[in-house]
Order: C-alpha cells, then sequence, then structure tokens
C-alpha cells in the first residue's frame, strides 16, 4: 500500500475533503485506512455502571485509500507516490517510497 500507518495524508473527497490527518491504521487487506479526525461516526456508548450516563462518543471508521493523498514530509504537498529500488550490501534490495515531486524517501 502506498499508505502507512503514522503518514498524513489529504481527504480528497467525500465530506471530510480537504481535511488533513494522521493516518492511525492501514488495513491493507481491505485496501482502507483510518484516519484520525476523519468520516467520525457517533456511537452511543452505553453506562458501565448502573447509575452512570450513556455517552455519545465519535469514533473515525475506516475510508478508502483511493479517497487519500499521501501529503510529503519535506515539500509538504500532496505527493504523488513512486517506488525507488536501491541496492543494498549482499545483493539485498529494498524498495523505498518517494515522492515524485521532490524526490524525498517518505
Ligand atoms: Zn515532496
Amino acid at each position: 500500500m502506498k499508505i502507512k500507518k503514522g503518514d498524513t495524508v489529504l481527504i480528497i473527497s467525500g465530506k471530510d475533503k480537504n481535511k488533513k490527518g494522521k493516518v492511525l491504521e492501514a488495513l491493507s487487506k481491505e485496501r482502507k485506512i483510518l484516519v484520525e479526525g476523519v468520516n467520525l461516526v457517533k456511537k452511543h456508548q452505553k453506562p458501565k455502571k448502573t447509575g452512570e450516563k450513556g455517552q455519545i462518543i465519535q469514533l473515525p471508521k475506516p475510508i478508502d485509500i483511493s479517497n487519500a493523498k499521501l501529503i510529503c514530509s519535506k515539500c509538504g504537498k500532496p505527493a504523488r507516490v513512486g517506488y525507488k529500488i536501491i541496492a543494498g550490501t549482499k545483493n539485498q534490495k529494498s524498495k523505498i517510497r518517494i515522492c515524485k515531486k521532490c524526490g524525498q524517501a517518505q
């Protein structure tokens, strides 16, 4: 997946369009991400003990990865993500994520 946990993303469609947030969880199987403060749904929480009041809490729900864009940590702009193969020692190769705009590894 192009987006990982801990990334900052820009939401590009839906009701939270133009919001920025941190990725709390990346669900690669479903190709969804959970973003802080985005796609919040209200949930009624029942009182845990008698005498306590029930509460309404807001929880983020995962959104489709195609609705978000990675924000580059260097240029601060929504980045087109590319990959670069780096040859390491002992014939090891590693793939790194880069911003196509400035070339910064993400
Ligand atoms: Zn960049």
